[in-house]
Formats: C-alpha cells, sequence, structure tokens
C-alpha cells in the first residue's frame, strides 16, 4: 500500500531534472544560435567593406597623374592623400611638387 505512491513520487522526481535538462539545452541553443546569427552579420559586414573600396577603384584602372599628365595603373602608383582626397603619382618627384602646390 505505501509503495505504491512512492514508485509514483521518484518517477516524477526522475522527470522533472530531465525536463529541465532539455529546456536548459534549447536556452543554450538558442543563445549559440543567437549569437552565431550576430558573427555571421559582422562577418557578412565586414566581408563587403573591403569589396566597395575596391569597386571604386580597380587595381588596373588607368589613373592620370596630375602632375606629369602620365598615365599609371592604382597598385603602381605612389599616392598621397590631401584634404580626405587620394592622388595617384607616377614617380615620388611628381607627389612632392605636387604636394608643395598643394600645402595641407
Ligand atoms: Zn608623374
Amino acid at each position: 500500500m505505501l509503495l505504491l505512491p512512492l514508485g509514483s513520487g521518484t518517477k516524477e522526481l526522475i522527470r522533472l531534472p530531465q525536463y529541465r535538462n532539455r529546456m536548459y539545452r534549447i536556452i543554450v541553443i538558442l543563445l549559440l544560435l543567437i549569437i552565431l546569427f550576430y558573427m555571421v552579420r559582422r562577418a557578412i559586414r565586414d566581408w563587403n567593406k573591403p569589396e566597395e573600396t575596391q569597386g571604386l577603384l580597380a587595381k588596373d584602372a588607368m589613373i592620370q597623374d596630375p602632375v606629369c599628365k602620365v598615365y599609371i595603373t592604382a597598385d603602381s602608383a605612389i599616392t598621397r592623400t590631401v584634404e580626405d582626397r587620394t592622388y595617384y603619382f607616377c614617380s615620388q618627384d611628381c607627389a612632392n611638387s605636387f604636394l608643395q602646390n598643394h600645402p595641407s
């Protein structure tokens, strides 16, 4: 007579932590998904940034030297930034003479 309620009582005691474990697992998985979502979103944002700047100026695009009017490629050019604008020069001499005429 006493064994029956005791038996059902222990069954509930066993079932309760299992239920809690499942709840914790769901919360942990949800948290991991949220963290993953933010990481992926940030990664996509960082990944898009260099592409945008590359789109502005392709590496093999021809740019005119403002001093000697010679055309040069962006990756071989000497760059100088004056008042937030980037200028491209064929040589150090052209860059120096440009900076002398345009003191920042
Ligand atoms: Zn030049």
